[in-house]
């Protein structure tokens, strides 16, 4: 713990954490010292770790990097917390995003922006962007962040890290600051895929908070030896084929189908014709459940009221006129759209049946193929300020956004580094909560 506060002291200027529990976790790390020594220690005794400001942590702040809500504290800790602090993880402290986890860059956040620690006129990705950068400059040993889009994901690629998503529901979101709750899955930046297994198994299985979380118990993921030719792996031609594709980055992935062949196992390409279809659907039904799941800030309930206001409608206005950001104003007004009287059919409805055909299309590849290999951004990570166009920048999920429409489990793995400097990763969606199966494939081909 004393070496990570040294270390988030130094690289202070990232400004990946909103806030460092300093005192509270050396005195957890002197109680779980104690354990150790009578062997009573949890499974992540020793792990410290940062979680995404948008989950709940009692007695502690959670701003979800919004204004809104100032001064908040929360009564209750989320499951996925609670489950890392009952494993003796510690918890260092709070780590910036984008506002209510709704970007690409983590410009988005009421509290300033996050430097990529590779390079630092570049942004680390968003909206977990705290988290990666965090762990990418050596501030904690693993971090919590949570994709919506591939906001575990895209980070995770710029900055040269794992990220993974479970498959939708395999983590209760009980204590998440819900974006779209039928997308939002909590996960972990790691640095080994030993490491992904672990917190993820720790955090995962039924909570009783959360209806729409798995049924079962986990213990864990555990990792199995892939043999030689065993594997039956489709990469998507069309996300390959794509125009906005770096080509450093295609290069890299048909290196990577060429050894897989080499090494016997069986890759072919395979056809997802709905890649134009992926972003608008994804920002249809994304800002119809953030409309909804964001009408409980009035600043009644949560937060920062507006000052001098009077009656409910005034208060109401003023305290979301002041306390969201322009991209969540946005968002919401987007998704009111989509959701009212007389367009509900015309986008939200068709929005779901898309939906349907993008989740049974991905089924219907994965019962034929072990993985479906992608990458996971078109690029590696952009100058800070350098996307200025809203299309532009909802764009960079092209290739996430995939996973959490079908609910897929999908990492990034670090692959390289472009001529740039930078590095960048692919991406791997596995069937319905077969964990083990795509760890087991991610730690093959690491
Ligand atoms: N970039 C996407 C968005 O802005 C993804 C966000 C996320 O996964 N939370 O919505």
């Amino acid at each position: 713990v004393s070496h990570y506060l040294k270390q988030i002291e130094a690289k202070k200027h990232i400004h990946a954490f909103l806030e460092v529990f300093e005192a509270e976790a050396i005195q957890k790390a002197q109680e779980i010292d104690a354990k150790i020594k009578n062997n009573t220690a949890g499974k992540l005794a020793g792990m410290v770790i940062g979680i995404k400001d948008n989950l709940a942590y009692k007695n502690h702040k959670v701003s979800a990097a919004s204004k809104i809500l100032e001064g908040f504290e929360s009564i209750y800790t989320a499951t996925a917390v609670e489950r890392l602090i009952q494993e003796d993880a510690i918890i260092i402290g709070r780590l910036n995003c984008d506002e209510f986890a709704m970007g690409s860059s983590n410009e988005n956040s009421a509290f300033g922006n996050v430097l990529n620690p590779i390079q630092e006129d570049k942004v680390p990705g968003g909206s977990s962007g705290g988290s990666a950068a965090a762990l990418a400059a050596g501030l904690c040993t693993a971090s919590i962040g949570s994709d919506t889009g591939g906001s575990i994901r895209q980070p995770a690629s710029f900055t040269g890290l794992i990220g993974f998503k479970p498959t939708y529901g395999t983590i209760s979101r009980y204590g998440l600051l819900a974006y779209a709750s039928s997308f939002d899955q909590i996960g972990p930046f790691t640095n080994t895929i030993k490491d992904a297994a672990l917190i993820t198994a720790v955090m995962a299985g039924k909570d009783e908070y959360d209806g729409t979380a798995i049924q079962e118990d986990i213990n864990e993921f555990p990792i199995e030896k892939i043999e030689k030719g065993s594997l039956k792996v489709g990469y998507i031609s069309d996300c390959l084929e794509s125009k906005g594709l770096n080509p450093e980055i295609k290069t890299k992935l048909e290196q990577t189908i060429q050894v897989l062949k080499k090494e016997g196992h069986t890759v072919e390409p395979v056809s997802f014709p709905y890649l134009d279809a992926m972003v608008p659907t994804y920002y249809v039904l994304t800002t119809a459940e953030a409309s909804s799941n964001l009408s409980r800030y009035t600043g009644v309930h949560f937060g920062r009221l507006a000052d001098n206001v009077k009656g409910v409608e005034e208060t109401y206005k003023k305290s979301r006129s002041e306390g969201f950001g322009e991209e969540v104003k946005k968002r919401i007004m987007l998704g009111t759209f989509v959701l009212s009287h007389g367009y509900y059919d015309a986008y939200y409805t068709k929005g779901q049946k898309v939906r349907r055909i993008i989740q049974n299309k991905t089924n219907e590849l994965l019962s034929e193929y072990d993985v479906l290999l992608l990458p996971t951004t078109p690029d590696t990570a952009f100058k800070i300020g350098g996307v200025k166009d809203a299309i532009q920048m909802y764009l960079q999920d092209i290739f996430t956004v995939q996973a959490n429409l079908a609910g897929n489990p999908a990492i990034s793995l670090p692959m390289g580094t472009h001529s740039n400097g930078l590095p960048f990763g692919l991406q791997l969606i596995g069937k319905h909560q077969k964990e083990s199966e795509l760890l087991s494939i991610s730690a093959y081909l690491m």
